[in-house]
């Protein structure tokens, strides 16, 4: 993954769409929780800091997470939860799906799941 930095400039962050398919390719579709990497239909968005605890629902406080995992947490911090993040959760600096100009000639054959994915 880290050589795809070279094509997007990480400036683009501040544009980047809020969405779920994007949150699940932040995190690589692996729970922050249990660290374990799931398909998309198995995995769900969690409020690290729950919506009823007036969490946002933003880059900065959502992850991805698998059923088991947001299930056992429900409506509790990481911390009230005793389940730490895997990674702290920010704005993506980049994701392959954004380039404006993306030519689908030059696209690699392992960028096709990102792809074909609805945006959410
Ligand atoms: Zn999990």
């Amino acid at each position: 993954m880290i050589r795809l930095k070279t094509y997007v400039a990480p400036r683009r962050a501040a544009r980047l769409r809020f969405s779920r398919e994007n949150v699940y390719l932040r995190d690589d579709y692996t729970c922050q929780y249990c660290a374990r990497r799931f398909a998309p239909k198995d995995l769900t968005l969690d409020h690290v800091v729950p919506a009823s605890k007036s969490g946002r629902k933003d880059w900065t406080n959502v992850v991805a997470a698998c059923r088991d995992c947001n299930h056992r947490k429900g409506d509790r911090t990481p911390l009230g939860a005793n389940m730490p993040l895997l990674n702290e959760p920010r704005v993506p600096a980049w994701l392959p799906s954004l380039r404006p100009t993306f030519r689908m000639e030059n696209v690699p054959e392992t960028w096709e799941p990102y792809l074909s994915t609805g945006t959410g």
